[in-house]
């Protein structure tokens, strides 16, 4: 049987907090009314022995009982709810103090009879109805001369006081009881809700993503950490699932974009020709073999890049001297940066000697240098460093072109991204250069970032760690 969280805590809450309570009552219970009881037994033993010491001075005084000492004996004997008689050495009986006692077990067993079944119910085991009688000898100048004896029922020890303060006792045990469970009660039902509902949104939450709806997020103010870090990786699940959908139907418009452009010409062109509106010349069929090849490199792209992103592709690696072969690609660059007025410089730490493959190495600054070129404006100026840095091979390739938005940043290593502007631009391109650079990056054990700022420029970092590739 499935049980709702809310009910597992309060249920669980309510168990514990009833067997607490118990245990702490039975404990408390025993250890309170043998306590009591020890104190009670005490108290009247020593009211007995003051009570024959009492009675043996007054008879060893006057040599018998004066009518004053016999009415104080009564007067104790009746406070005390005690029977009381005096006796010589023959057995005859000197002085009595009647019946007065006998009320007292009447008066208990009314007063026990309710209070069996109470919380005190312990102290029940003093039986009232028990008459028990204590002899105790008179001395005078060492001989014997009489006995006390003195008679009581067992629930003598128990003065109407003493039944009250059990009696409150017990009424106390029961209210603090109830105060207590009915007020675990409502904190156990406060804290299950406070973790229940929290988890109850985040679960509508998943099953909204589950159904499709990517933009729901879950708002929930909680200070149970688990919980807030539960819900915001929720949140960030939506988030990057409703990105990756958002990529995926750009991607798939992008692709067909890319594809249709080269077909569009194509088939005009054919048209045109079957119509006879243009005659076959080499310079017709030179538009078709541009098209056809600018489609032919779009498919071998593509197909490079799955290639390079499947784990263990061959790498073709060899030692050579990086600060030198940079130097040598930016040189390749230079007259074309030159022809558009464009600025290009180096800064380059010399000598670094690396292991890695060469023609990723020049395939990366490549992209990375026709991106700068195709998106310098007036005044560009491009500058290539090379340098180590916290056991790190770095290569920067920085711009002061049109910049990249915010907005565009985290997708441009998406295949076919391209941002607005640079559509605008109609730079060409097809948006896969820098998959294959973060592709051909990452295959080497580097890392690629970039910054940039729109109207400002832009600035690729790759580090190689120098263990992988410094040997
Ligand atoms: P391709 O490289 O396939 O010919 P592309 O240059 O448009 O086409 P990428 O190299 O992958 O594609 O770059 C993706 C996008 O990132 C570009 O379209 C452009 O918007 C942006 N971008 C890349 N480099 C720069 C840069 N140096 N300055 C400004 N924007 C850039
Ligand atoms: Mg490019």
């Amino acid at each position: 049987m499935k049980i709702t969280l809310g009910k597992k805590l309060s249920l669980g809450f309510l168990i514990a907090l009833i067997g607490s309570l118990i245990i702490t009552s039975i404990i408390s219970n025993v250890r309170i009314s043998n306590e009591f009881k020890k104190y009670l037994v005490d108290e009247h033993n020593t009211k007995i022995n003051e009570i024959v010491k009492f009675i043996e001075g007054s008879y060893n005084k006057n040599n018998g009982f004066s009518n004053d000492s016999q009415e104080s004996i009564v007067r104790n004997a009746n406070m005390d709810e005690l029977y009381i008689e005096v006796r010589d050495n023959s057995g005859n009986t000197l002085f009595s103090s009647g019946t007065a006692y006998m009320q007292h077990k009447n008066m208990m067993n009314s007063m026990m009879g309710g209070r069996k079944s109470s919380m005190m119910g312990d102290l029940s085991n003093i039986n009232t109805g028990e008459y028990k009688e204590e002899k105790h000898e008179i001395t005078k100048d060492n001989s014997v001369v009489g006995t006390i004896i003195i008679g009581y029922y067992g629930s003598s020890y128990f003065s109407s006081n003493s039944l009250t303060f059990i009696n409150n006792l017990n009424q106390s045990f029961i209210i603090s009881f109830f105060i207590t469970l009915i007020l675990g009660l409502l904190i156990s039902f406060f804290l299950s809700r406070q973790i229940a509902s929290p988890l109850e949104k985040i679960t509508k939450t998943a099953s909204d993503m589950r159904r499709g709806n990517l933009g729901v997020r879950s708002n929930i103010k909680c200070n149970t950490k688990e919980i807030e870090e539960l819900a915001c990786s929720i949140n960030y699940l939506a988030e990057t699932l409703q990105n990756q959908e958002e990529l995926r139907k750009r991607l798939t418009s992008d692709m067909a974009h890319e594809i249709r452009t080269p077909l569009t010409t194509l088939k005009t062109h054919v048209e045109a020709l079957i119509d006879g509106i243009w005659e076959p010349s080499k310079e017709r069929f030179q538009v078709f073999y541009e098209e056809l090849d600018r489609l032919s490199k779009l498919v071998n792209n593509l197909r490079n890049i799955s290639k390079l992103e499947q784990a263990g592709i061959t790498l073709n690696k060899s030692k050579f001297d990086l600060s030198s072969e940079i130097t040598n690609i930016v040189d390749t660059f230079k007259p074309i940066f030159m022809k558009q007025n464009y600025l290009i410089t180096t800064e380059i730490t010399e000598k670094i000697i690396v292991y890695m493959d060469k023609d990723n190495l020049k395939q990366i600054l490549y992209n990375l240098l026709s991106n700068a070129n195709k998106y310098l404006e007036i005044n560009g100026r491009v500058k290539v460093s090379l340098f180590e840095s916290r056991g790190y091979i770095v290569i920067e390739v920085e711009d002061n072109g049109i910049g990249i938005s915010e907005k565009d940043l985290p997708y441009i290593f998406e295949r076919f991204y391209r941002s607005d502007i640079s559509r605008d631009k109609n730079s060409g391109g097809s948006g896969l250069g820098l998959t294959i650079t973060k592709s051909l990056v990452e295959a080497n054990g580097g890392k690629i970032q970039v910054k940039s700022k729109i109207g400002e420029g832009t600035a690729f970092s790759i580090e190689f760690p120098k263990k992988d590739i410094c040997m």
